[in-house]
């Protein structure tokens, strides 16, 4: 059973299935007005509705530590309030909480701070200097490894290191926004010559993004025991790819134009405060190797695994002409799917002296389960292509086709804890321009 939420003044996070119960209160920044007129605004989504912190100070007493907090959320500096110490998060959270509880006494003062939902534009919740893209799902590492290298899928590091690449920050997305099918070098087989051409092969990957709270200076590490310090929240990440751009130029550095036209994120931060009811204990599968002394830790072993459902809807253009509902065609656990945790990626992230700032953003990988269709792409669910998922409609999909929206979503649900969700990400694509050479 579900525990019941402790309840909101805001009567509709109080809704058995709401992704966002008072207990969840999610960072976002959204506009009121579409275009650059409209400013930008933080918020916290409460039920349908968004608590506007741009407002709160001006109607509500605050306690004297937070005045710092408030002060750098009321101004839209959310990179500066994530780089704030996790104590400060945890008090501010304890405050949110009694603005909004059923009962408040700020309940008459508040109403003017709340905003509907559907009547505001979400934005990228902070600015985002870095964003980097890991590879942590052993199972999607298994699968595309077995379709490269049948008898060795598996890189010989995969099991000691973090597998990970430096990706783009400038073209991280906002759920909501169209995606264009991009043109590049293919290669319709071995020996034949490449084309510039608009992708055939476009895919999701299923994966959480990793907010950076507190940072490090260049030179210095992050222990692991303290990598859930600097661990600020996460979201939902969609890291769009063309595959057989990717196919073509992976050799020998790794991901680059396949991958760097569009990452899109769904645009609340559920903090790391809010899903710790969800805490579960990480192992390593007995047969595997024990991490190195720098990625093993104690309470990551009792505490680093997060309980994460996510699942992988589409609706494509003749379900939407048909009236039809969207597609649920993937689900998968993160707890299933991660070979490694949280505090592990940031530990081995700044490991080297990497500095890490606040509002980097970490993709966990494609999050593939342990079972094949619990596959987190369509690369791995349609098996290369060869064996295209059949909609209920009776369309084919090997690939995302041009009308395909794809929607991810994600929920923590457990035993004596209240469900919060992520909201989603959800974009359409868009067909590909005309190529110019
Ligand atoms: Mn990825």
């Amino acid at each position: 059973m579900n525990k019941t939420s402790m309840g909101s003044w805001v009567e509709s996070a109080n809704e058995p299935d709401c992704d966002f119960p008072i207990e969840n209160l999610p960072f976002g920044q959204f506009r009121l007005e579409s275009g650059l007129h409209g400013q930008k605004h933080i918020g916290v989504a409460i039920g349908s509705q968004i608590l506007n912190l741009s407002a709160v100070h001006a109607l509500v007493e605050m306690p004297i530590e937070l005045h710092d907090a408030v002060h750098l959320l009321s101004m839209g500096e959310m990179n500066g309030y994530m780089s704030l110490p996790s104590t400060i998060h945890c008090r501010f959270r304890e405050w949110l909480m009694s603005l909004l509880e059923r009962g408040s006494k700020f309940q008459a003062q508040l109403q003017t701070a709340l905003v509907e939902q559907s009547a505001v534009t979400m934005e990228l919740p902070c600015f985002i200097h870095d964003y980097t893209d890991f590879y942590a799902s052993i199972n999607h590492a298994t699968t595309v490894g077995k379709m490269l290298r049948p008898t060795d899928p598996l890189a010989a590091n995969y099991k000691w290191v973090p597998v990970g690449y430096h990706g783009r920050a400038s073209s991280l997305r906002p759920s909501g926004v169209p995606i264009q099918r991009p043109i590049g070098q293919t290669r319709a087989g071995e020996g034949k010559p490449p084309h510039f051409q608009a992708t055939r092969r476009l895919d999701f990957e299923l994966e959480l993004g990793i907010f950076i709270g507190k940072g490090n200076a260049i030179e210095s590490t992050i222990p692991i025991a303290e990598a859930e310090e600097h661990f600020f929240g996460m979201c939902l990440l969609n890291d769009w790819s063309a595959r057989d751009i990717q196919g073509w130029e992976a050799q020998p550095l790794g991901p680059f134009l396949g991958k760097n036209f569009a990452t899109t994120i769904s645009p609340w931060i559920v903090t790391r405060e809010a899903l710790e009811p969800f805490r579960v204990a990480w192992n390593r599968h007995p047969q595997d190797p024990q991490p190195l002394e720098y990625l093993n830790d104690a309470r990551n072993r009792e505490h680093g695994g997060i309980e994460i459902h996510l699942e992988v809807q589409i609706e494509t253009q003749k379900m939407r002409d048909e009236n039809q509902p969207p597609y649920t065609f993937t689900s998968s656990e993160f707890s299933d799917a991660a070979y490694w945790t949280v505090a592990q990626l940031i530990a081995h992230h700044a490991s080297n002296g990497c500095n890490l700032s606040a509002g980097d953003l970490m993709g966990t990988g494609t999050l593939s389960g342990s079972k094949p269709e619990n596959a987190g792409s369509l690369l791995e669910l349609s098996n290369g292509g060869k064996n295209p998922i059949t909609l209920p409609n009776g369309e084919l999909r090997s690939f995302v086709e041009d009308g395909d929206q794809i929607t991810m979503k994600a929920y923590c649900q457990m035993l004596n804890a209240v469900r919060i969700g992520f909201g989603e990400c959800s974009n359409r694509i868009k067909p590909a321009p005309t190529p110019r050479n």
